[in-house]
C-alpha cells in the first residue's frame, strides 16, 4: 500500500479550536461555572496505540490508532471510529467532544467519545482491514465495553468492521457481547433502520427548519456534498420530500443537473462502480468547492470537516444549511453565515439520528428483543423533532444561532449531570 499523505484540506481551520470557540460562547451565555468549564474543556481520556498488522505481502505495517473519551458524565461514552489518512489527535478530540454534545442534545444517556486509525482503507484488502480492526479492538480491550465506551461506524467504517470488532471483543471476554458496539449487521444484533438513521435525521431536521423558514419543499432545490452513507441517504430521503436535488458530489468531484438528479439511480451507479460516482452521467461536472456555492435553497454538507470556512462562507447562497457531516463549518464561517441570515442546523443536532438509533440498538441488545423498522423510525423521528424544537426554542430565548443554542441545550444538561455526580 502507499503511504502518501493526502493533500491537506484547502483552507483548513483546526476542528478542535472550532469546537472550543462555540463551547466558550455557549458556556458564557449559560453562565457555566468555572469548575464545570474546566472539566468539560479537556477530554477525560486519550489513548494512542501502535497496531502491527501482517499485510498480504508478508510485511508488517504499524498503524496508529486513537480513542478519545471526552466525557462520561451522562453515561458510557459513545461515538464512531473512522479509517482515514487524515485522522489526527486534534480531529479525534473535537469529534469526541461533539459526541458528548450530540448525545445530550437528543437526550440519550451517553457521554462522548471518538476513535480513528490513520490508514488508507481503499488501498487495503478485506483481510488487511479485518486484521487491523481486530488489532485495534485488542489494543482497546480495556477502553471499550457496553457500560464503558461503545464504538460505532464513522467515515470509511460500517457493519463489517463493527462485526469484526464485536467478534474480537467477545472472544477476548469469552462472552457474546453485542452491546459493545453499534451499527452491526442485522443478523448480528444490529437494529433495523440504523443504516438509514443519520440521513433520515438530516431529512427530518431539514423539514422542520424549512417549516420555520417557510420554504415549500415542492418548490425547493437542494445540493448535497458527500455521497457516503450520510450524503446518499439524506439526498434520497430529501428528494422523497419533493425537493429537487440539483447536485451531488463525492471524492471524484461534483455532478450537477439543474433539472434534478435521480438519487436512486446515482446510488445504484455508485454501488456498481466500486463505491464512487466517477463517470456518472450528469449535465455537468463541478468541484467539491463549487457545489457549496450553488444557488440552491438547501445545502447539505455531508462529507467531512472544514468545508465551509471564512474563505467561502460569504459565497454561500443557500438559505438553509443542514450539517450531515461533523464539523463541516468552521467557527469563523459561522459569523459570516449568521451575518447573512443563513440558517444552519448544526451537526450536533442534524446528524444525531445515527447515534439515536445506535442507542436503540444498544437497548435492544441489552433486552434481547428486537423492534420493527417502523418502531425505530417512529421513535427516532420523534426524538429528532423534539430536539429540533428544544434547540429552536433556546435560540429564540437566548437570541442566538441554532448552533449556539444546541451547545447551550447540551452543556446545560451535561453540567447538571456533573454537578449531581460531583468532582472528586
Ligand atoms: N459516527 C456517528 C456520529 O458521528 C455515529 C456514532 C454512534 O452511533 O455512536 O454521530
Amino acid at each position: 500500500m502507499s503511504y502518501q499523505e493526502p493533500a491537506p484540506i484547502k483552507n483548513q481551520e483546526n476542528p478542535f479550536e472550532s469546537m472550543m470557540s462555540r463551547f466558550d460562547e455557549a458556556a458564557r451565555i449559560l453562565g457555566l461555572d468555572k469548575n464545570s468549564y474546566n472539566v468539560l474543556k479537556s477530554p477525560a481520556k486519550t489513548v494512542i496505540v501502535s497496531l502491527p498488522v501482517i499485510m498480504d505481502d508478508g510485511t508488517v505495517q504499524v498503524f496508529e490508532g486513537y480513542r478519545v473519551v471526552h466525557s462520561q458524565a451522562m453515561g458510557p461514552s459513545k461515538g464512531g471510529i473512522r479509517y482515514s489518512m487524515d485522522v489526527h489527535l486534534d480531529e479525534v478530540k473535537a469529534l469526541a467532544a461533539w459526541m458528548t454534545w450530540k448525545c445530550a442534545v437528543v437526550g440519550i444517556p451517553y457521554g462522548g467519545g471518538k476513535g480513528g486509525i490513520k490508514c488508507d482503507p481503499r488501498s487495503m484488502s478485506k483481510g488487511e482491514l479485518e486484521r487491523l480492526t481486530r488489532a485495534y479492538t485488542g489494543a482497546m480491550r480495556d477502553v471499550f465495553g457496553p457500560e464503558k465506551d461503545i464504538p460505532a461506524p464513522d467515515m470509511n467504517t460500517g457493519p463489517q468492521e463493527m462485526a469484526w470488532l464485536m467478534d474480537e471483543y467477545s472472544k477476548i471476554q469469552g462472552l457474546y457481547t453485542p452491546a459493545v458496539t453499534t451499527g452491526k449487521p442485522l443478523v448480528l444484533g444490529g437494529s433495523s433502520g440504523r443504516v438509514e438513521a443519520t440521513g433520515r435525521g438530516v431529512m427530518v431536521t431539514a423539514r422542520a427548519a424549512m417549516g420555520k423558514l417557510g420554504i415549500n419543499p415542492m418548490e425547493a432545490t437542494c445540493a448535497v456534498q458527500g455521497f457516503g452513507n450520510v450524503g446518499s441517504i439524506s439526498a434520497k430521503l430529501i428528494q422523497l420530500q419533493g425537493l429537487k436535488i440539483v447536485a451531488i458530489s463525492d471524492i471524484t468531484g461534483g455532478y450537477y443537473d439543474p433539472k434534478g438528479i435521480d438519487i436512486e439511480a446515482a446510488i445504484a451507479y455508485r454501488n456498481q462502480n466500486g463505491g464512487t460516482l466517477e463517470g456518472f452521467n450528469a449535465e455537468s461536472r463541478i468541484t467539491n468547492e463549487e457545489i457549496l456555492e450553488l444557488d440552491v435553497d438547501v445545502l447539505v454538507p455531508a462529507a467531512m470537516e472544514d468545508q465551509i470556512t471564512k474563505h467561502n462562507a460569504a459565497k454561500i447562497k443557500a438559505k438553509l444549511i443542514v450539517e450531515g457531516a461533523n464539523g463541516p463549518t468552521s467557527a469563523n464561517a459561522d459569523l459570516i453565515l449568521n451575518e447573512n441570515n443563513v440558517m444552519v442546523v448544526p451537526d450536533i443536532l442534524a446528524n444525531a439520528g445515527g447515534v439515536t438509533v445506535s442507542y436503540f440498538e444498544w437497548v435492544q441488545n441489552k433486552i434481547g428483543y428486537y423492534w420493527t423498522e417502523e418502531r425505530v423510525h417512529r421513535r427516532a423521528d420523534r426524538t429528532m423533532k423534539q430536539a429540533f424544537e428544544e434547540v429552536y426554542a433556546a435560540s429564540q430565548k437566548y437570541g442566538t444561532s441554532l448552533r449556539i443554542a444546541a451547545y447551550i441545550v447540551a452543556i446545560d444538561k451535561v453540567s447538571k449531570a456533573l454537578a449531581y455526580r460531583g468532582v472528586f
